[in-house]
């Protein structure tokens, strides 16, 4: 039986950075155990470090564009309607976010330098691409939201626009730009932490299940995989959709975390089209360091279904043709689902599970793994060596969950396992 210090059950965008911020010090021995379930959320990604766009509900243009119009439809006055009020993330999500975005040139120079693995970072704002009154009403509800980020948006007229990004449509008005948001290649992130936490000492067991996790007393001991036994001080849970059977296995408690599916269309590489990454109300828009061009996505609760639906994936593409008109010549390459790991209050959920020693949560982050896993890498390595966080990790805990009697709060959605 292998002896580890601790055992990361996931490898994932965030068990990879877990692994990766752990090894930094080559004082621990760890090993991280993955097995690719069917929708894993870091292969399904769009890869975008959109830490304003996120914060102020711009990563769910689809979201937006069939609230707005059916509410309109039923004769709404658009100032007021429901789907016109931005969903602007707490404080504490908005600060870890451009906190996490923050850390990535470093880290990339880092990786590179010291790894040689890139996670192909680019420089380039989101701009949400405005066609009407609507979405124009929608942006400035946006702005006036966020007072005391103002210095990250640039307003952008017509003519500057078509200027900047040449093959958007003409009947655009104009965009609203997050200059803080970047993107980079998910796979390539996921493999870079990966690569360089293998390289710093991580023992790596991938197309490994866990299959089970012992404790005695309240202390977790061992992970039991499909490649026997890892008895370990520590385990994090960074299962992503499927971080609830980990946490049953090892503390006995329910982890309200749910899959969330997200359908994406990918196109053949196409010579560069756009400069920067755009949303829209109907899709959100990035072209890949490959070349290709990325749509996304939708937002369904279905389980644990990874089906691809013509119907959205239409809707998805005609959204996109409607902003970028040439990409109607474009032949589609690829279209997946993928699920994020939802969480009732869409924060992520670090740290400690109450009464349970040698078990850390690094688990919940919906829609912004990508984005938030420096930052988680950086909070769980702190989190294991018991020092002080740089970040209050409070509004993350998992007693968030619980009321005064330690049961439950409220109603969360899963509705099957492995
Ligand atoms: C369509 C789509 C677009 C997205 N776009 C963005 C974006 O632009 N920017 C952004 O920041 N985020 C984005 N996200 C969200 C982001 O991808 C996720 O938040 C992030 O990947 C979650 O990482 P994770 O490591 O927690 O989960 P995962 O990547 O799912 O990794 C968890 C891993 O644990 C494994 N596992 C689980 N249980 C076991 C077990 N018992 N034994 C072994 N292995 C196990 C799983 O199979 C999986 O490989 C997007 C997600 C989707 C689906």
């Amino acid at each position: 039986m292998s002896q580890y210090d601790v055992v990361i059950c996931g490898g994932g965008v965030i068990g990879g950075s877990v692994a990766y911020a752990l090894s930094r010090n080559k004082d621990l021995k760890i090993a991280l155990v993955d097995y690719k379930n069917p929708g894993n959320a870091s292969r399904a990604s769009a890869g975008g470090l959109w830490a304003m766009g996120e914060s102020t509900g711009l990563g769910c243009g689809v979201i937006l564009f069939k609230t707005l119009s059916k509410q309109l439809q039923e004769g709404a006055d658009v100032s007021q309607a429901e789907g016109m009020k931005p969903h602007i993330m707490p404080k504490p999500f908005f600060d870890l976010a451009m906190m996490s975005n923050a850390m990535y040139p470093a880290l990339n120079q880092e990786l590179l330098e010291k790894h040689g693995v890139d996670m192909k970072f680019e420089k380039t704002g989101l701009k949400f691409v405005l066609f009407d009154q609507y979405d124009r009403i929608y942006a400035e509800h946006i702005a006036s939201a966020v007072p005391d980020r103002q210095q990250h948006i640039r307003w952008l007229d017509r003519d500057t626009l078509l200027s900047e990004e040449p093959n958007i449509s003409r009947d655009a008005i104009g965009a609203m730009e997050f200059d803080t948001d970047h993107q980079i290649n998910p796979y390539r992130l996921n493999d870079a932490y990966v690569e360089a936490a293998r390289q710093n000492g991580v023992d790596l067991y991938l197309n490994t299940k866990v299959t089970g996790i012992e404790r005695q007393g309240n202390r977790v001991t061992a992970v039991q995989t499909s490649r026997g036994k890892l008895s370990c001080g520590m385990i994090v849970n960074a299962g992503g959709s499927w971080a609830e059977q980990i946490s049953l296995w090892a503390t006995g408690m329910q982890m309200p975390v749910f899959p969330v599916k997200g359908q994406v269309l990918v196109s053949e590489k196409l010579p560069k089209i756009l400069n920067g990454c755009i949303t829209t109300s109907d899709c959100y828009i990035a072209q890949k360091d490959n070349g290709e061009i990325l749509i996304g996505s939708t937002t369904e609760e279905r389980g644990y279904d990874t089906s691809t639906d013509l119907t959205l994936l239409k809707q998805l593409a005609q959204g996109a043709m409607k902003s970028i008109p040439q990409l109607r010549d474009m032949n589609i390459k690829r279209c997946w689902a993928g699920l994020r790991p939802g969480s009732p209050d869409e924060l992520p959920i670090l740290g400690p599970m109450p009464g349970i020693e040698g078990y850390m949560n690094a688990c919940g982050h919906f829609r912004t793994g990508m984005l938030t896993s420096a930052i988680t890498g950086k909070l769980l390595n702190e989190l294991v060596r018991g020092e002080p966080t740089s970040v209050d990790i409070t509004p993350f805990l998992y007693d968030r969950f619980l009321n005064e009697s330690g049961d439950m709060v409220g109603e969360y959605h899963l509705e099957a396992s492995l």
